[in-house]
């Protein structure tokens, strides 16, 4: 602020809690413009104010510097809330067997012109009464004149009906492709209808495209809805994938900020070889504080849950049957390790997608590869998931300066089936070990990876610190965070991670004026009680946009 001037806003009469370890606690805060220019008692800032400055009263709430989500998928969002068919179960949907997903489906193409796409999103197998995918037989029921699809809550599979099938030329003839599975009745050797991972690309390439203007007001959507769970930053963990827009995705955001609808602030992550091949060379930081370049993703394995996440040792309940089947790579080694070395040598940050601990281990001799052909400092290569990390891995990733996103509120939705299920007593119950990673000194963030679960920071905040399962069971209670060192991870520690700590994630003199207000103070509250704090207002660069 200069010389004369006064401050906009000062914030007061409220719990302002800092997270900056040398003044943790202010009774105000003032801002100008998109900064905060002070930070301190009510009398001293009031004296600064002028004719024109705007006192915030803020009634005894809690302000804390601006929320982010580090690993979501912003661009998604608003397709699924706006355009495709809720298909969850409880505790997040409705859906709780095959006639009620079938119903759900049939309704919406009742109301859908012939030969238009019915798509519905976030069915679990595992939570559907019958415990298997919906197959192109039960999709069929839903209709034979549309196009069908529907995506698993992970993302990490679709299910398409016959018509579908048909048009994107899938059949028994149809080879496997690498890194993904058609999977086929051993029987016929015709498609079932469910496709696995890189085999979904089959389906993305034929897809309808969204316009320009249909874009813009989706992002618009998930900007509101984001804002309203208290998000200022998000890093968006896929820009530029595959399917029909992806390369428009750039444009789309940067219409959306341009036409005054994208007050969030968006990390994109992007595709690694859209970015070597067709980005023109930006890199990770290329941008402003509202639209940045972020790091290269690269997806090394599936999910978990949907047993395609890559482990060492076999799933827990045998998946199919198969005693030694242990999941599979989305990018093979031999693909994985020269990608990762090129974008390492051109100075790209890298992330990379890996939930099983085979997965993360292929990542890290990656990372290391590329380290030790072009030494590099200060990289910040991320981990995205993390969620089967092993001890002498967190070893490792400390001593590499490697830093995990962790993907902690699957501790709450699907914790009691890692134990039971995927990764059996041992493993399941140490899933995203945060207070492992902690006491090694390592930095990480937690997320949402909305749509997988709901988009909420302080939904992630109460995960990390009871690691309580959505069955009411404590899962690993040895590695259950603080409330403080749990915020931290969903502000600034996610900003270090996006090379930001300079300007966000606590609320220090200089940095950016982005806060969230909550009706209670998250370290005054116990535990338990995190989940039902309620997101008051929103203000980033300085303005009240929620
Ligand atoms: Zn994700």
């Amino acid at each position: 602020m200069e010389e004369g001037l006064h401050p906009d806003v000062i914030y007061i009469n409220g719990d302002i809690v800092t997270l900056d370890k040398a003044n943790p606690e202010a009774q105000a805060v003032a801002t100008w413009r998109d900064k905060i220019v002070a930070i301190g008692s009510t009398a001293q800032l009031q004296k600064m104010g002028g004719p024109r400055t705007k006192i915030v009263d803020l009634g005894g709430k809690t302000l804390v510097p601006g929320l982010i989500e580090p690993h979501s998928h912003f661009i998604l969002y608003g397709p699924i809330a706006l355009i495709r068919v809720d298909l969850s179960s409880p505790p997040v949907g409705q859906i709780k067997n095959m006639k009620e997903l079938v119903e759900a489906l049939s309704k919406r193409a009742s109301v859908t012109a012939k030969g238009g796409w019915v798509s519905g999103f976030g069915y679990d197998d595992t939570t559907l009464e019958e415990n298997r995918h919906p197959t192109r037989y039960d999709l069929d029921k839903a209709s034979a004149d549309h196009p069908v699809f529907i995506s698993h809550i992970s993302g990490h599979f679709v299910s398409l009906n016959s018509k579908a099938l048909l048009m994107a030329g899938i059949n028994k003839d149809t080879p496997q492709p690498v890194g993904g599975v058609i999977r086929k009745d051993s029987k016929t050797g015709e498609p079932d209808g469910v496709l696995e991972e890189a085999a979904m690309l089959l389906l993305y390439s034929i897809l309808p495209a969204l316009t320009l203007d249909q874009r813009v007001a989706l992002l618009a959507e998930s900007a509101r809805q984001y804002m309203k769970v208290g998000v200022t930053s998000c890093g968006d963990a896929l820009v530029a994938g595959p399917g029909p827009v992806g390369a428009q995705d750039i444009s789309a955001y940067q219409r959306t900020l341009a036409e005054g609808s994208l007050p969030i602030r968006i990390n994109m992550m992007i595709e690694a070889n859209f970015l070597l091949k067709q980005s023109g060379g930006f890199l990770t930081g290329f941008g402003d504080d509202r639209i940045k370049i972020g790091p290269a993703k690269i997806i090394g394995d599936g999910s978990i849950q949907g047993y395609t996440g890559w482990l060492t040792k076999p799933y827990h309940v045998p998946f199919k049957g198969d005693k030694a089947y242990c999941g599979y790579p989305f990018t093979q080694p031999e693909q994985l390790n020269p990608l990762v070395a090129e974008l390492h040598k051109a100075g790209y940050q890298i992330a990379i997608h890996t939930n099983g601990d085979a997965a993360i281990d292929a990542a890290i001799e990656a990372f290391r590869l590329a380290q030790e052909a072009h030494p590099r400092t200060n990289c910040r290569h991320r981990l995205e998931h993390c969620q089967a990390v092993r001890e002498d891995q967190l070893d490792k990733i400390a001593k590499m300066g490697i830093t995990p996103s962790f993907f902690v509120s699957h501790t709450y939705y699907w914790g009691d089936r890692h134990r039971d299920i995927f990764l059996g007593p041992e493993r399941g119950v140490r899933i995203s070990p945060l207070k492992s990673a902690l006491k090694r000194g390592i930095r990480f963030s937690i997320h949402s990876d909305c749509p997988v679960t709901p988009v909420s920071p302080l939904f992630c905040v109460f995960a990390a610190v009871n690691r309580l399962t959505s069955g009411g069971h404590v899962l690993g209670p040895e590695f259950r965070l603080t409330v403080e060192e749990a915020l931290r991870a969903v502000t600034i520690d996610a900003a270090w991670q996006t090379f930001e700590e300079d300007i966000k994630g606590t609320i220090e003199v200089g940095k950016l004026a982005d806060f969230t207000i909550l009706d209670q103070n998250p370290l005054k509250i116990a535990p338990e009680q995190i989940r039902n704090i309620q997101v008051q207002g929103v203000i980033i660069g300085g303005k009240q946009v929620n």
